[in-house]
């Protein structure tokens, strides 16, 4: 580590190793791809590539193959990958170079294009590490990008949630975050903070000089002039409050959320499943319990990515067999470890004590939205029978569903449609928190709302110490605090094991 806080690469164990992966998802594909990256990359590459014909002229950086040709730097070069020692051709390939810094990882990197079977692939990446590469660890070459500087931590981070994005809006926010938006609001709140530590300097130091005007040039993001200390550090926390409002939305659209259908049996719960999946995931009958174990599907809800559970209904264990008993023991556990539930009731019957029984035992620090269901044969269930059945809890939505006329036995798809989108709208706001899906920059990572939490309180402190006439000396601190805790966000200020911990979540090879 580096006095100002930032890794120093040279201490860093195995980062002078050449490292090599497979990049492509395990799995038949038409094209497998192969990553080198370090100082020795093309040599090994020379070793097991040989070139379909001889490499004309080319540039510089070449390594000389066996035919006498140099490779050159971004073109692709068509051949075969063999054993060095047996010449054995074990596949047909294209390949290409790119010399650091200007590669991903800002290293040397090679790539070899081979056939998409586990067998290819394992073989060249045997022969690759003969050669002297050592596979590589999960995320290896993303944090390599970091180590180099190509990324940020905050943009490194974001890779793999680009990878493993669920629905298009979880896409987008992690694209933003690759791109280095959150970055750039995150330096310009830092370059304001170390305007504010430069002017308790100079009050410090110089008390009989100092006027009291914070105007200095922030840290990469240009001119600041807000008039006085308060107002450079009211504009910090706007900054750090703004994001910190996403990131609750940010969390849902990252990971998404598990939503489970409760309700007594008959009541419509499989139905509303399979509606809002959008296929016949789940059986639909007309007898009572035959859902007798959860059934899952994974849906993109106005972006945000949902488990959708659908559970055998839950009703009281006298007289069932031990099969139901399970499934319904089973749909407790999901309600317990679902953030949403739709509690579905027949709107067509009065509410029973199993309805109530149920109520009585949902938790009110959960997010509910009630689904009356079957509307269409005439509904006897009002909003205020609903409400006396949940006990007048405001926590409670209540969306009216049911089939657009059809009578009884209707399967699926006469759902009203109309009403379906209702309630995926009324899903997205309670979801989401009034926060647009389409919201632009979104926090998406606990440790990043951790953080702007924790600047957050600092900033506060600073300011109420301000405010009270305290010295300098005594709010310093929390300014340092406030932006130390931002510098973690963007990588700045950051220790070894908050890398590791970042890129432990990493797929191998990227
Ligand atoms: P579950 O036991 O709660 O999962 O209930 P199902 O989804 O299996 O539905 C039970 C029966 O009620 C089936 O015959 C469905 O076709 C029917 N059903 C479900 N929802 C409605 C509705 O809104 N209107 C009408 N008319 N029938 C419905």
């Amino acid at each position: 580590m580096s006095g100002d806080g930032r890794i120093d690469k040279d201490t860093r164990g195995g980062f002078g190793d050449t490292i090599a992966a497979v990049s492509t998802a395990p799995g038949e594909g038409g094209i497998g791809i192969i990553r080198i990256s370090g100082s020795r990359a093309l040599e090994i590459l020379g070793q097991v590539f040989e070139p379909k014909s001889k490499l004309k002229g080319g540039g510089s950086y070449g390594w000389s193959s066996s035919d006498g040709g140099n490779f050159s730097e971004r073109r692709i070069y068509y051949g075969y990958i063999a054993e060095p020692a047996s010449g054995e051709r074990v596949d047909e390939v294209l390949c290409f170079y790119m010399r650091g810094p200007r590669s991903y990882t800002g290293e040397d990197v090679c790539e070899i294009q081979c056939h998409g079977g586990g067998v290819p692939l394992r073989r060249i990446l045997g022969l690759v590490c003969e050669c002297g590469a050592v596979p590589a660890q999960p995320g290896e070459f993303t944090k390599r990008a970091f180590l180099n500087g190509r990324l940020d931590l905050a943009q490194a981070g974001a890779v793999i949630d680009l990878i493993r994005s669920k629905t298009e809006r979880g896409y987008i926010a992690a694209r933003e975050q690759a791109e280095g938006r959150l970055s750039e609001r995150v330096r310009e709140a830092r370059g304001v903070l170390l305007d504010v530590l430069a002017e308790i300097a100079a009050m410090i130091d110089y008390p009989e000089e100092y006027v009291g005007v914070v105007s200095g040039s922030g840290e990469d993001c240009g001119a600041h002039d807000f008039g006085d200390m308060d107002g450079a550090l009211a504009h910090v926390e706007e900054i750090v409050c703004e994001l910190l409002e996403g990131a609750a939305a940010g969390r849902v659209v990252r990971d998404g959320v598990r939503i489970v259908i409760v309700g007594k049996p008959n009541v419509g719960k499989s139905s509303l499943f399979n509606a809002l999946a959008r296929e016949d995931a789940a059986i639909v009958t007309a007898a009572p319990g035959t859902t007798r174990d959860a059934l899952e599907v994974w849906l993109d809800v106005r972006g945000v990515p949902v488990l959708l559970i659908d559970t055998a209904g839950m009703r009281e264990g006298v007289g069932l067999d031990e099969v139901e008993r399970l499934g319904i023991e089973r749909a407790q556990e999901q309600y317990e470890r679902a953030d949403v539930c739709l509690f579905v009731l027949d709107g067509s019957e009065p509410l029973s004590e199993e309805d109530s029984r149920i109520a009585r035992d949902l938790d009110s620090a959960k997010k509910h939205i009630v689904v009356v269901n079957k509307g269409d044969l005439g509904k006897v269930v009002s909003p205020e029978d609903v409400e006396t059945l949940l006990g007048g809890n405001a926590g409670f939505r209540i969306q009216d569903l049911g089939f657009s006329g059809q009578g009884k036995g209707q399967e699926t798809d006469s759902i009203d449609r109309e009403n379906l989108a209702e309630l995926e709208e009324r899903l997205a706001e309670v979801l989401l928190g009034g926060v647009s899906a389409g919201a632009s920059l979104l926090v998406t990572k606990a440790r990043h709302k951790a953080l702007l939490e924790s600047a957050a309180a600092e900033l506060k402190e600073a300011r109420s110490a301000l405010d009270s006439g305290a010295a300098a000396e005594f709010f310093e601190v929390n300014i340092r605090a406030a932006r130390g805790a931002l510098g973690e966000i963007i990588g700045e200020e950051v220790t070894d094991d908050v890398i590791d911990r970042v890129f432990e979540e990493f797929c191998v090879g990227k």
